[in-house]
Protein backbone atom coordinates (compact mmCIF):
# COMPACT_ATOMS: atom_id res chain seq x y z
CA UNK A 1 0.00 0.00 0.00
CA UNK A 2 1.02 3.30 -0.88
CA UNK A 3 1.22 5.93 2.09
CA UNK A 4 -0.80 9.13 0.67
CA UNK A 5 1.54 12.46 0.39
CA UNK A 6 1.92 14.90 3.20
CA UNK A 7 0.51 17.92 3.10
CA UNK A 8 2.47 20.99 2.29
CA UNK A 9 2.20 22.03 6.30
CA UNK A 10 3.57 18.42 7.24
CA UNK A 11 6.41 18.54 4.60
CA UNK A 12 7.06 21.91 5.86
CA UNK A 13 7.89 20.76 9.46
CA UNK A 14 9.23 17.61 9.18
CA UNK A 15 11.28 18.31 6.00
CA UNK A 16 15.58 18.20 6.23
CA UNK A 17 15.47 16.99 9.87
CA UNK A 18 19.19 15.25 10.65
CA UNK A 19 18.91 11.16 10.73
CA UNK A 20 20.10 8.97 13.08
CA UNK A 21 20.52 8.47 17.14
CA UNK A 22 21.54 11.58 18.65
CA UNK A 23 21.26 13.83 15.54
CA UNK A 24 20.56 16.94 16.32
CA UNK A 25 17.00 18.01 15.49
CA UNK A 26 18.19 21.05 13.74
CA UNK A 27 20.39 20.48 10.64
CA UNK A 28 23.98 22.94 12.25
CA UNK A 29 25.52 25.65 11.21
CA UNK A 30 28.37 25.03 9.01
CA UNK A 31 30.38 28.37 9.71
CA UNK A 32 32.70 26.69 7.29
CA UNK A 33 34.72 28.23 4.51
CA UNK A 34 36.09 24.82 3.44
CA UNK A 35 35.01 21.14 4.11
CA UNK A 36 37.41 17.88 4.36
CA UNK A 37 38.24 16.69 0.64
CA UNK A 38 36.42 13.38 -0.77
CA UNK A 39 33.08 14.76 -0.78
CA UNK A 40 31.42 15.36 -4.09
CA UNK A 41 29.37 17.97 -2.55
CA UNK A 42 30.95 19.98 0.02
CA UNK A 43 34.51 21.23 -0.80
CA UNK A 44 35.00 24.98 -1.28
CA UNK A 45 32.55 26.80 0.34
CA UNK A 46 31.50 28.89 -2.76
CA UNK A 47 30.32 25.53 -3.72
CA UNK A 48 28.57 23.84 -1.56
CA UNK A 49 27.89 24.35 2.06
CA UNK A 50 25.88 21.23 4.14
CA UNK A 51 23.35 24.28 5.78
CA UNK A 52 22.82 25.08 2.12
CA UNK A 53 21.78 21.46 1.36
CA UNK A 54 19.43 21.28 4.24
CA UNK A 55 17.86 24.59 3.29
CA UNK A 56 17.19 23.77 -0.37
CA UNK A 57 16.05 19.85 0.59
CA UNK A 58 12.89 21.59 2.79
CA UNK A 59 11.95 23.94 -0.26
CA UNK A 60 12.79 21.84 -2.92
CA UNK A 61 9.95 19.81 -1.58
CA UNK A 62 7.55 22.36 -1.19
CA UNK A 63 7.87 23.45 -5.07
CA UNK A 64 8.48 19.81 -6.58
CA UNK A 65 12.07 20.40 -8.07
CA UNK A 66 15.33 20.81 -6.90
CA UNK A 67 16.80 24.17 -5.28
CA UNK A 68 19.53 26.59 -5.08
CA UNK A 69 20.16 28.80 -2.21
CA UNK A 70 21.23 32.32 -2.96
CA UNK A 71 22.39 35.67 -1.73
CA UNK A 72 18.96 37.40 -2.47
CA UNK A 73 16.06 37.32 -4.76
CA UNK A 74 18.11 39.04 -7.13
CA UNK A 75 21.04 37.17 -7.38
CA UNK A 76 18.79 33.91 -8.47
CA UNK A 77 16.87 36.13 -11.16
CA UNK A 78 20.42 37.47 -12.11
CA UNK A 79 22.04 34.05 -12.29
CA UNK A 80 18.86 33.07 -14.09
CA UNK A 81 19.56 35.64 -17.01
CA UNK A 82 23.35 34.91 -17.01
CA UNK A 83 22.33 31.73 -18.77
CA UNK A 84 21.08 33.85 -21.82
CA UNK A 85 23.15 34.20 -24.59
CA UNK A 86 24.63 37.73 -25.24
CA UNK A 87 21.31 40.01 -26.76
CA UNK A 88 18.59 37.57 -26.00
CA UNK A 89 15.27 38.71 -25.53
CA UNK A 90 13.62 38.65 -22.30
CA UNK A 91 9.99 39.36 -21.98
CA UNK A 92 8.74 40.78 -18.56
CA UNK A 93 6.22 42.31 -17.34
CA UNK A 94 5.91 46.25 -17.55
CA UNK A 95 4.84 46.26 -14.09
CA UNK A 96 7.54 43.10 -12.69
CA UNK A 97 9.27 44.11 -9.64
CA UNK A 98 11.13 46.90 -9.99
CA UNK A 99 14.43 45.63 -9.30
CA UNK A 100 13.79 43.33 -12.27
CA UNK A 101 12.54 45.43 -14.65
CA UNK A 102 15.77 47.98 -13.60
CA UNK A 103 18.12 45.12 -14.01
CA UNK A 104 17.17 44.36 -17.09
CA UNK A 105 17.38 48.12 -18.11
CA UNK A 106 20.57 48.75 -17.33
CA UNK A 107 21.91 45.25 -18.76
CA UNK A 108 20.18 46.38 -22.01
CA UNK A 109 21.91 49.63 -22.06
CA UNK A 110 25.35 47.99 -22.47
CA UNK A 111 23.53 44.97 -25.56
CA UNK A 112 23.35 42.03 -22.94
CA UNK A 113 19.67 41.66 -23.45
CA UNK A 114 16.73 42.80 -25.23
CA UNK A 115 13.69 43.58 -23.00
CA UNK A 116 10.25 43.40 -24.02
CA UNK A 117 7.61 44.82 -21.50
CA UNK A 118 4.18 43.79 -21.93
CA UNK A 119 0.90 43.51 -20.17
CA UNK A 120 1.24 40.00 -18.17
CA UNK A 121 -2.83 40.15 -18.24
CA UNK A 122 -2.95 40.44 -21.94
CA UNK A 123 -2.82 36.37 -22.55
CA UNK A 124 -2.31 36.90 -26.65
CA UNK A 125 0.00 40.01 -26.55
CA UNK A 126 1.98 38.35 -24.51
CA UNK A 127 2.33 35.32 -26.61
CA UNK A 128 3.08 37.39 -29.37
CA UNK A 129 5.90 38.93 -27.81
CA UNK A 130 7.53 35.51 -27.12
CA UNK A 131 8.52 35.48 -30.67
CA UNK A 132 12.07 34.67 -30.77
CA UNK A 133 12.20 35.25 -27.16
CA UNK A 134 14.97 33.57 -25.04
CA UNK A 135 13.23 33.93 -21.77
CA UNK A 136 9.86 34.49 -20.25
CA UNK A 137 10.13 35.79 -16.59
CA UNK A 138 6.63 36.44 -15.06
CA UNK A 139 5.46 37.18 -11.91
CA UNK A 140 1.75 36.33 -10.88
CA UNK A 141 0.60 38.14 -8.75
CA UNK A 142 2.87 41.20 -10.08
CA UNK A 143 4.71 43.09 -7.68
CA UNK A 144 3.00 46.06 -6.43
CA UNK A 145 -0.17 45.96 -8.99
CA UNK A 146 -1.31 42.61 -7.99
CA UNK A 147 -1.95 41.63 -11.66
CA UNK A 148 -3.01 37.84 -12.56
CA UNK A 149 -1.07 36.20 -15.31
CA UNK A 150 -2.32 33.18 -16.85
CA UNK A 151 0.30 30.92 -15.98
CA UNK A 152 -0.83 27.71 -17.91
CA UNK A 153 -1.37 29.15 -20.96
CA UNK A 154 2.28 31.47 -21.15
CA UNK A 155 4.15 28.82 -20.08
CA UNK A 156 2.71 26.62 -22.62
CA UNK A 157 3.44 29.22 -25.20
CA UNK A 158 6.71 29.43 -24.26
CA UNK A 159 7.39 25.83 -23.81
CA UNK A 160 6.31 25.82 -27.16
CA UNK A 161 8.79 27.93 -28.56
CA UNK A 162 11.39 26.69 -26.91
CA UNK A 163 11.43 29.80 -24.71
CA UNK A 164 12.62 29.48 -21.18
CA UNK A 165 10.34 30.06 -18.77
CA UNK A 166 10.74 31.48 -15.37
CA UNK A 167 8.16 32.21 -12.68
CA UNK A 168 9.01 34.72 -9.89
CA UNK A 169 7.46 32.94 -7.32
CA UNK A 170 7.59 35.13 -4.39
CA UNK A 171 3.92 36.30 -3.88
CA UNK A 172 2.33 33.19 -3.86
CA UNK A 173 5.05 31.38 -1.83
CA UNK A 174 4.50 27.38 -2.55
CA UNK A 175 2.01 26.98 -0.37
CA UNK A 176 -0.51 28.78 -2.92
CA UNK A 177 0.88 28.19 -6.40
CA UNK A 178 3.41 25.59 -7.72
CA UNK A 179 4.69 27.07 -10.92
CA UNK A 180 7.12 23.82 -11.83
CA UNK A 181 3.28 21.87 -11.88
CA UNK A 182 1.99 24.50 -14.11
CA UNK A 183 4.79 23.83 -16.79
CA UNK A 184 7.66 26.65 -15.61
CA UNK A 185 11.38 25.81 -16.28
CA UNK A 186 12.01 27.58 -13.41
CA UNK A 187 10.98 29.42 -9.95
CA UNK A 188 12.65 31.93 -8.22
CA UNK A 189 12.08 33.49 -5.10
CA UNK A 190 12.99 36.53 -2.78
CA UNK A 191 13.22 34.15 0.55
CA UNK A 192 13.69 37.43 2.29
CA UNK A 193 9.71 37.79 2.39
CA UNK A 194 7.23 34.86 2.86
CA UNK A 195 9.50 31.76 2.89
CA UNK A 196 12.33 33.70 6.09
CA UNK A 197 8.89 34.98 7.00
CA UNK A 198 10.79 37.23 10.08
CA UNK A 199 11.99 40.53 8.22
CA UNK A 200 15.33 39.68 9.18
CA UNK A 201 17.37 38.27 6.41
CA UNK A 202 18.02 39.02 2.34
CA UNK A 203 18.32 35.93 0.87
CA UNK A 204 17.05 34.13 -2.46
CA UNK A 205 15.99 30.63 -3.83
CA UNK A 206 15.62 29.16 -7.69
CA UNK A 207 14.02 26.11 -8.21
CA UNK A 208 13.78 23.52 -10.99
CA UNK A 209 13.28 19.84 -11.98
CA UNK A 210 15.97 19.94 -15.27
CA UNK A 211 19.05 18.50 -13.80
CA UNK A 212 20.63 20.33 -16.68
CA UNK A 213 18.96 23.59 -15.41
CA UNK A 214 19.88 22.87 -11.86
CA UNK A 215 23.75 22.39 -12.90
CA UNK A 216 23.75 25.17 -14.71
CA UNK A 217 22.46 27.95 -12.08
CA UNK A 218 24.30 26.20 -9.31
CA UNK A 219 27.63 26.65 -12.18
CA UNK A 220 26.54 30.45 -12.49
CA UNK A 221 26.58 30.94 -8.12
CA UNK A 222 29.75 29.25 -7.78
CA UNK A 223 31.25 31.64 -10.62
CA UNK A 224 29.65 34.68 -9.52
CA UNK A 225 29.62 33.80 -5.75
CA UNK A 226 26.14 35.06 -5.09
CA UNK A 227 26.11 32.91 -2.16
CA UNK A 228 24.29 33.14 1.12
CA UNK A 229 26.01 33.41 4.48
CA UNK A 230 25.40 29.69 6.84
CA UNK A 231 23.65 31.81 9.32
CA UNK A 232 21.15 33.41 6.97
CA UNK A 233 20.18 30.16 5.30
CA UNK A 234 19.20 28.21 8.83
CA UNK A 235 17.26 31.42 9.65
CA UNK A 236 15.81 31.16 6.04
CA UNK A 237 14.97 27.16 6.80
CA UNK A 238 13.70 27.87 10.74
CA UNK A 239 11.42 30.86 8.57
CA UNK A 240 10.31 27.76 6.09
CA UNK A 241 9.02 25.71 8.82
CA UNK A 242 6.33 27.90 9.87
CA UNK A 243 5.14 29.43 6.06
CA UNK A 244 1.75 27.59 5.76
CA UNK A 245 0.98 28.76 9.19
CA UNK A 246 1.49 32.29 9.19
CA UNK A 247 0.66 32.43 5.52
CA UNK A 248 -2.71 31.13 6.27
CA UNK A 249 -3.50 33.64 8.82
CA UNK A 250 -1.67 36.65 7.06
CA UNK A 251 -4.68 35.40 4.13
CA UNK A 252 -7.34 35.22 6.35
CA UNK A 253 -6.50 39.12 7.63
CA UNK A 254 -6.07 40.17 3.96
CA UNK A 255 -9.44 38.74 2.82
CA UNK A 256 -11.46 40.57 6.00
CA UNK A 257 -9.27 43.70 5.20
CA UNK A 258 -9.55 44.33 1.30
CA UNK A 259 -13.13 43.51 1.80
CA UNK A 260 -13.59 46.18 3.99
CA UNK A 261 -10.93 48.81 2.28
CA UNK A 262 -13.39 48.38 -0.52
CA UNK A 263 -16.62 49.70 1.22
CA UNK A 264 -14.53 52.33 2.52
CA UNK A 265 -15.47 55.70 0.70
CA UNK A 266 -11.78 57.45 0.79
CA UNK A 267 -10.43 54.05 -0.86
CA UNK A 268 -10.63 54.89 -5.01
CA UNK A 269 -9.44 50.80 -5.44
CA UNK A 270 -8.64 47.72 -3.79
CA UNK A 271 -6.33 45.34 -6.15
CA UNK A 272 -7.00 41.79 -4.46
CA UNK A 273 -7.04 38.52 -6.60
CA UNK A 274 -9.46 37.42 -3.68
CA UNK A 275 -12.22 40.07 -4.75
CA UNK A 276 -14.63 39.10 -7.15
CA UNK A 277 -14.61 42.69 -9.01
CA UNK A 278 -10.71 41.51 -9.79
CA UNK A 279 -9.61 40.83 -13.03
CA UNK A 280 -7.37 38.19 -12.76
CA UNK A 281 -9.92 36.54 -10.03
CA UNK A 282 -11.15 33.52 -11.87
CA UNK A 283 -7.55 32.65 -13.62
CA UNK A 284 -5.87 33.27 -9.71
CA UNK A 285 -8.87 30.90 -8.50
CA UNK A 286 -7.76 28.53 -11.18
CA UNK A 287 -3.97 28.28 -10.13
CA UNK A 288 -3.68 29.62 -6.72
CA UNK A 289 -5.08 27.64 -3.77
CA UNK A 290 -5.53 31.20 -2.12
CA UNK A 291 -5.28 35.03 -3.08
CA UNK A 292 -1.93 35.66 -0.77
CA UNK A 293 -1.78 38.32 1.99
CA UNK A 294 -0.44 41.18 -0.25
CA UNK A 295 -3.10 43.54 -1.20
CA UNK A 296 -2.79 47.17 -2.64
CA UNK A 297 -5.34 50.39 -2.72
CA UNK A 298 -5.14 53.69 -3.86
CA UNK A 299 -6.21 57.12 -2.41
CA UNK A 300 -6.99 60.32 -4.24
CA UNK A 301 -2.84 61.39 -4.49
CA UNK A 302 0.51 60.71 -2.70
CA UNK A 303 -0.09 63.70 -0.48
CA UNK A 304 -3.39 61.69 0.30
CA UNK A 305 -1.42 59.16 0.86
CA UNK A 306 1.08 60.06 2.61
CA UNK A 307 -1.00 62.02 5.32
CA UNK A 308 -2.31 58.94 5.96
CA UNK A 309 0.44 56.90 6.69
CA UNK A 310 1.80 59.41 8.84
CA UNK A 311 -1.11 58.67 10.96
CA UNK A 312 -1.02 54.91 11.16
CA UNK A 313 0.30 53.81 14.83
CA UNK A 314 0.58 50.17 14.14
CA UNK A 315 1.33 49.90 10.86
CA UNK A 316 4.55 50.17 9.74
CA UNK A 317 5.65 52.82 6.68
CA UNK A 318 8.67 50.41 5.16
CA UNK A 319 9.63 48.84 2.25
CA UNK A 320 10.02 44.86 1.18
CA UNK A 321 7.05 42.84 2.04
CA UNK A 322 5.94 39.02 3.82
CA UNK A 323 7.52 39.49 7.41
CA UNK A 324 4.76 38.87 10.57
CA UNK A 325 4.32 42.45 10.54
CA UNK A 326 1.63 44.41 8.49
CA UNK A 327 3.63 47.17 6.33
CA UNK A 328 2.44 49.24 4.30
CA UNK A 329 4.75 51.27 1.23
CA UNK A 330 3.67 53.93 -1.12
CA UNK A 331 5.27 52.82 -4.29
CA UNK A 332 5.69 55.47 -6.65
CA UNK A 333 8.17 57.27 -4.00
CA UNK A 334 10.50 54.77 -5.84
CA UNK A 335 12.83 55.25 -9.21
CA UNK A 336 11.48 52.57 -11.45
CA UNK A 337 7.72 52.60 -9.89
CA UNK A 338 6.70 55.62 -11.28
CA UNK A 339 4.13 53.38 -14.02
CA UNK A 340 2.42 52.97 -10.63
CA UNK A 341 -0.49 55.13 -9.64
CA UNK A 342 0.59 58.12 -7.21
CA UNK A 343 -1.94 57.09 -4.33
CA UNK A 344 -1.50 53.51 -4.72
CA UNK A 345 -0.06 52.02 -0.91
CA UNK A 346 1.10 48.41 -0.78
CA UNK A 347 -0.24 46.21 2.04
CA UNK A 348 1.62 43.78 3.03
CA UNK A 349 -0.79 41.87 5.71
CA UNK A 350 0.36 40.46 8.52
CA UNK A 351 -0.18 37.82 11.59
CA UNK A 352 -1.66 40.75 13.87
CA UNK A 353 -4.98 40.56 15.02
CA UNK A 354 -7.11 41.40 12.32
CA UNK A 355 -9.21 44.37 14.04
CA UNK A 356 -6.00 46.04 15.45
CA UNK A 357 -4.96 46.15 11.90
CA UNK A 358 -7.89 47.31 10.66
CA UNK A 359 -8.72 49.78 13.56
CA UNK A 360 -5.40 51.44 12.85
CA UNK A 361 -5.84 51.90 9.40
CA UNK A 362 -9.39 52.51 9.89
CA UNK A 363 -8.43 55.24 11.98
CA UNK A 364 -5.95 56.55 9.53
CA UNK A 365 -8.88 57.04 6.71
CA UNK A 366 -11.01 59.04 9.22
CA UNK A 367 -8.02 61.30 9.73
CA UNK A 368 -7.13 60.39 13.03
N1 LIG B 1 10.99 39.46 -6.66
C1 LIG B 1 10.01 40.11 -6.03
C2 LIG B 1 8.59 39.86 -6.43
C3 LIG B 1 10.30 41.01 -5.00
O1 LIG B 1 9.29 41.65 -4.37
C4 LIG B 1 11.66 41.22 -4.64
C5 LIG B 1 12.02 42.17 -3.58
O2 LIG B 1 11.24 42.99 -3.17
C6 LIG B 1 12.65 40.53 -5.34
C7 LIG B 1 12.29 39.65 -6.32
C8 LIG B 1 14.11 40.73 -5.03
O3 LIG B 1 14.44 40.03 -3.87
P1 LIG B 1 15.63 40.43 -2.88
O4 LIG B 1 15.29 41.79 -2.31
O5 LIG B 1 15.65 39.32 -1.89
O6 LIG B 1 16.88 40.50 -3.71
Amino acid sequence: MTEPPLHIETVAVSVARPEGPGAPFTPPVSFSATFRSGHPDYNYGRAGNTTWSAFEEALGALEGGRALAFASGMAAIAAVIEMLPVAAVVVVPRSAYTGTRLLLADLQTRGRVEMRAVDITDTPETVAALDGAALLLVESPTNPLLEIADLRALLFAAHERDTLSVVDNTFATPVLQRPLELGADVVVHSVTKYIGGHSDLIFGAAITRDDALFDRLKARRTLHGGIPGPMETWLALRGLRTLPLRLEKAQANARVLAARLQEHPAVRAVHYPGLSGHPGFDIAAGQMSGPGAMLSFELADAETADAFTARLRLVVDATSLGGLETTIDRRSRWVGDEHVPPGLLRLSVGIEHVEDIWSDLAGGLEGH
